[in-house]
């Protein structure tokens, strides 16, 4: 038996995030500039190495994958990788194959990914209204992801959508959020605004609204039951009585929850992040291509696992951002 990922807090580590690719097709202006200047290409692990990064990872006990990005769906030939992870699922060793996304591919994808294995897929979006979503992704347009949903919900995948929490921009669409997800049978998430990337402080702290007051509102016109259940995640959960939702909470500012934290992240380049919010990371892919034999990969992985961080320092309670991360959401993979 190999033993398995726990790191110095006696987290088992069973979570692995992957970003396959930096790039996407909006430019959310929490997540990117405008103008950004992506990685070439060679920088990038090929959909080989991506294999073997992850089938180590999961024969070192990881359960459960996440692609993300950039947005994932836009990595040319991403769907062989999807296959190829297949193989993992059918043995069982592993137990969930998913991903993160804008939603704007899955009208082409969403069968295939449905094929794959993958049951379930997380959807990023943070408002209904046509403009505003044209003006919060810079370059999306919302029918298109919409349509994106519908053939996810056709492919049989269960929907959650994730819609980052935005002082004066989202603020007033909170209960027409809940009654369309509720109405379509998909699960809510909200995730407060985290300082990554290069804007400024000042952007940060007029984006933040704190789930806090987000829940106050929500329990002004509902029965909230706080529920036990836990994804392994940062994310926690209540009941809306009254319509039987479920509606999640990441509150990396308000509160964190870094003590039962399971996960690590790959970049799309073989960097591997033990925290979101440190800048501490190790180098995978250099003992990746040393050598065709896993080993070097496996101690690499295992000595990275032996840093992983208490948790992170984002911080806004001084009325200024502290853990600001310089590197973008979507280097890391959200
Ligand atoms: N492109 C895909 C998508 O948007 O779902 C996957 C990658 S994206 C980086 C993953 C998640 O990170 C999205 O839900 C996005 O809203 C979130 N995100 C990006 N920047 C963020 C920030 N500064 N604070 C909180 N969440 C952020
Ligand atoms: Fe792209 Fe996702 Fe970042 Fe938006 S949040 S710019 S969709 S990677």
């Amino acid at each position: 038996m190999t033993a398995p990922l726990i790191d110095p807090f006696a987290r088992p580590i069973s979570y692995l995030r992957v970003s396959v690719t930096d790039r996407c097709d909006f430019r959310c202006v929490y997540c990117m500039a405008e103008n950004m200047t992506f990685l070439p290409k060679k920088e990038l692990l090929t959909l080989e190495e991506l294999d073997r990064m992850c089938s180590t990872f999961i024969r070192l006990g990881v359960e459960k994958l996440r692609i993300t990005g950039g947005e994932p769906l836009v990595r040319k030939g991403i769907m062989t990788f999807f296959q190829s992870m297949t193989r993992h699922l059918d043995a069982g060793t592993l137990r969930e194959l998913t991903l993160t996304t804008n939603g704007s591919q899955l009208r082409r994808y969403a069968q295939d990914l449905a094929d794959c294995g993958v049951r379930r897929v997380n959807i990023s979006l943070d408002t209904l209204d046509d403009q505003k979503f044209a003006d919060i992704t810079r370059w999306g347009r919302l029918p298109q992801v919409l349509d994106g949903i519908d053939a996810a919900q056709n492919a049989g995948l269960r929907v959650k959508i994730n819609a980052v929490a935005l002082k004066g921009f989202n603020e007033d669409e909170l209960f027409r959020m809940v009654e369309w997800c509720g109405s379509r049978d998909m699960d809510l998430t909200y995730i407060e605004v985290m300082p990554m990337g290069d804007l400024g402080n000042e952007d940060r702290l007029d984006q933040y609204w704190p789930l806090s007051d987000l829940r106050a509102r929500l329990a002004e016109r509902f029965t909230l039951t706080d529920l036990a259940e836990r994804s392994g995640g940062p994310a926690r959960y209540v009941r809306l009585e009254e319509t039987g939702q479920k509606i999640g909470f990441i509150t990396p500012l308000t509160h964190n929850f870094c003590e039962s934290c399971n996960r690590v992240r790959l970049t799309c380049t073989g960097e591997l992040y033990m925290c979101l919010g440190q800048e501490d990371m190790a180098d995978l892919r250099a003992p990746l291509r040393a050598s065709d034999d896993d080993a070097l990969l496996e101690q690499a992985i295992r000595n990275a696992i032996a840093h992983k961080p208490k948790g992170h320092d984002f911080d806004y309670s001084r009325q200024k951002v502290d853990g600001q991360m310089t590197r973008h959401m979507s280097h890391t993979g959200g």
